[in-house]
């Protein structure tokens, strides 16, 4: 069978240039060299690969030696990186893995055959090979059927794939989520068989390929997929499934990472800041999202009670670093449900801008005392109401302001 493809997906990708001037050196110096894995399924969808490989028969030493900059970052699983054209490469030799005892890496490798090199990939969707002469794929695990039938299939024995390595269940899932891809019963079953063991992964990498299925097209699907095939509870555990929340929030595709990590938390945890800081660090958010995650929770109450506040101080709320960012969160959680004066409010207090910031408040601590404020905690009170009071009234002068002030 052959698949139609167009290789200009390639020659557009901006790894194109590396990637063609080191097919060219190996080929040179006598090696073969085939674009691997990932690319290969996406050039057959005509989709834009996330990053171009190479793999080669040449041996980690061989390829240091013919690029001027390599980083040897995976040297012992057989994977150089070179660093080309502005581009950082991975060249990685045929390999053939030994054996798993972590169930996520291999304890070593052998260097290998093409053929053997695609049996320890993961899908056979993930398995082929690109002859960029030829212009021919090569597929010896029947990628190209379980392409056409858009389906995702182990390569091998599923149950030894994913005994192997449980990252491969999280791509599994993942790869539902972007591509659609059934997952082959067989397949399925392996995965609920070691799910449970999905903790041999390190939470980084959980959380990597989790923001991933958050962010793909059929994240709705892929998050159901996830609770029916037993990984719910020993990655989410005891979060309650909330598919009526996916659908309002995950259908669309959610570019901004911290948006997808802060729904995700806030439609299953709104218990305490402690709760959403423990969590946070146990998936291995950065300190900077996890604040903001607590930010908006933070400010839901205010948020709901918005008929009570004045104008003006939702003015100096939206003014706050993540003040905007949570009446995002606010509308998008309460999508349907906000009544018509939240967005009057919200109107009258974008009247306070100009040119997207509020005017500075206009004096200081010091020009109150020079006014015969006496020194001491009022100061910073009397300043906070002049400011709403400069906002409000729209004083554009120190005087006037000052003139306000009732001692
Ligand atoms: P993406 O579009 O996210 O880059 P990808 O399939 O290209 O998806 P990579 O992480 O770039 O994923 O890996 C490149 C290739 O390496 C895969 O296509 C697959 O052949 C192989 N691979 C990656 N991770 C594993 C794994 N855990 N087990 C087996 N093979 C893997
Ligand atoms: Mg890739």
């Amino acid at each position: 069978m052959f698949y139609t493809h167009d290789v200009t997906t390639f020659e557009n990708h901006p790894q194109w240039a590396a990637v063609a001037s080191i097919h060219q050196t190996l080929l040179k110096s006598g090696y073969r060299s085939l674009v691997a894995g990932g690319a290969v399924r996406d050039l057959l969808l005509g989709r834009t690969p996330n990053d171009l490989d190479i793999a080669t028969d040449a041996k980690p030493e061989q390829v240091e030696a013919l690029f001027e900059k390599t980083v040897m970052v995976g040297r012992a699983f057989g994977v150089s990186r070179v660093i080309c054209e502005g581009s950082d490469i991975e060249v990685a030799t045929f390999r053939k893995d030994g054996p798993y005892l972590d169930g996520r890496k291999p304890e070593s490798i052998e260097f290998s055959s093409e053929q053997e090199d695609a049996k320890r990939r993961d899908f056979t969707i993930n398995a082929m090979f690109y002859d960029l002469e030829k212009k021919q794929v090569i597929d010896f695990v029947g990628g190209q059927t379980d392409l056409m039938r858009k389906t995702l299939r182990a390569v091998g024995d599923p149950d030894q794939r994913f005994a192997e390595d449980k990252l491969r269940i999280l791509r599994a899932v993942r790869f539902h989520g972007q591509l659609g891809f059934t997952i082959e019963p067989k397949t399925a079953e392996a995965i609920r068989k070691h799910g449970v063991l999905i903790h041999q992964v390190s939470m980084e990498r959980i959380r990597d390929e989790w923001l991933k299925l958050m962010q793909s097209e059929h994240a709705v699907s892929a998050i159901q997929r996830t609770y029916d095939l037993g990984l719910w509870s020993p990655l989410f555990q005891p979060w309650k499934l909330q598919p009526s929340e996916y659908k309002k929030h995950f259908s669309l595709k959610q570019s901004d990472p911290d948006m997808a990590w802060i729904l995700w938390f806030l439609i299953h945890c709104q218990e305490s800041k402690e709760k959403i800081a423990e969590l946070g660090l146990h998936w291995k958010l950065p300190k900077t999202l996890i604040q903001k995650i607590i930010y908006c929770l933070q400010s839901l109450p205010q948020l709901r009670n918005i008929q009570k506040i004045e104008a003006v101080d939702m003015a100096i709320f939206l003014s706050k670093p993540n003040g905007r960012l949570a009446v995002e969160v606010f509308e998008r959680l309460h999508q349907g449900r906000i009544k018509e004066l939240f967005f009057e409010k919200l109107k009258s207090a974008e009247s306070f801008f100009q040119s997207n910031r509020l005017p500075e408040l206009l004096i200081n601590g010091d020009d109150l005392i020079q006014y015969g404020v006496a020194p001491g905690p009022d100061i910073a009170t009397h300043l906070k109401r002049l400011y709403r009071t400069q906002l409000r009234e729209k004083i554009t002068s120190k005087e006037a302001l000052l003139q306000t002030l009732e001692l």
